[in-house]
């Protein structure tokens, strides 16, 4: 069967987590920095390394069959593209920026101001659905620094933690959009059996990061009621230790409200709690 070509950036901040997510995958593969092109050793997939922008329209066109990229990249492109799975990295969020002591304080304060951004089409979007009528300044990179330099009133510009707006005087003000990267397809490409095992995979390395492996130690009189707290898992192994009266219990618990099921189960008689990482859980 045809090897499958996926893209991913070839540096910038999905690099490294795109190349890990394959490995995890099991994928062998070398992953010199100079290299543009490469072959999987033990799956039927090239792994191509591109700019992140060139992606979504390599992935539409079918020169690229697979792709991972940020959502924000794909809206930003335009084109048509099969969502096939959010990766859950690359969080980030687009957002509206204003000088500290701006007079701006609302969306519709923006009617007439000047934006920059190297998202026009996202933004454009936003103003349209807000009914507002603002000029877009298209810079490629370091939008903070535009309104220090009278070139617009705020900015639009992907924010993670906001240190980048305070420290050129901006603080952000409205949300664009939400981003995570995404594996994405070319039409059609969903029934394909490579791509079927490659997601398979991928779906068994995003739940095992979900959850944590847990081994605690509890007294025989109070198992009923950690058993009962650890529902949802089918059955926890239960194994008798040396000390009389006294057993084991291992079980997988989700990320999710992770320190309250801790404490529960302290609460409940849980001693010595081990919580390890868990690789791949296949179903
Ligand atoms: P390229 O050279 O490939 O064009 P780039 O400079 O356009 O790279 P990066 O800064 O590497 O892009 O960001 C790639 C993607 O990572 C963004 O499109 C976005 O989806 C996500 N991203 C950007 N900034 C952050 C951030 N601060 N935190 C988390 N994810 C981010
Ligand atoms: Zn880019």
């Amino acid at each position: 069967m045809k090897n499958l070509k996926i893209a991913i950036q070839k540096s910038g901040r999905l690099n490294e987590k795109s190349v890990q997510l394959l490995k995890n995958c099991g994928l062998d593969f070398e992953n010199y920095k100079s290299s543009l092109i490469t072959t999987v050793n033990n799956f039927s997939l090239e792994i191509l390394f591109l700019r992140d922008d060139d992606i979504p329209g390599y992935v539409a066109q079918g020169i690229a069959d697979l792709g991972i990229v940020g959502e924000n990249v794909i809206d930003e492109s335009r084109v048509t593209v099969e969502y096939l799975q959010r990766l859950g990295f690359g969080k980030c969020t687009l957002k509206i920026g204003v000088p500290k002591d701006s007079a701006i304080k609302k969306v519709d304060d923006l009617q007439g101001k000047a934006i920059a951004t190297s998202y026009p089409v996202i933004l454009q979007e936003f103003l349209d659905e807000h009914k507002i009528q603002a000029t877009i300044r298209e810079i490629s990179g370091s939008v903070e620094i535009a309104p220090g330099l009278g070139l617009s009133d705020a900015i639009c510009d992907i924010v993670s933690t906001g240190g980048t707006l305070k420290s050129n005087g901006l603080k952000p003000f409205a949300d664009v959009r939400k981003s995570e990267a995404i594996l994405i397809g070319s039409k059609g490409i969903e029934e394909n059996p490579i791509l079927c095992e490659l997601l398979q995979r991928i779906q068994s390395v995003l739940r095992a990061k979900e959850t944590k492996y847990v081994v605690l130690n509890v007294e025989k009189t109070n198992l009923p009621q950690i058993t009962e707290l650890l529902h949802g898992v089918k059955s926890p192994t239960v194994v008798p230790l040396a000390e009389e009266g006294w057993v084991a219990v291992h079980t997988v618990i989700t990320e999710d409200d992770f320190w309250d099921k801790i404490n529960t189960l302290k609460a409940a008689g849980a001693q010595g709690i081990v919580v390890m990482p868990i690789e791949k859980i296949i179903l």
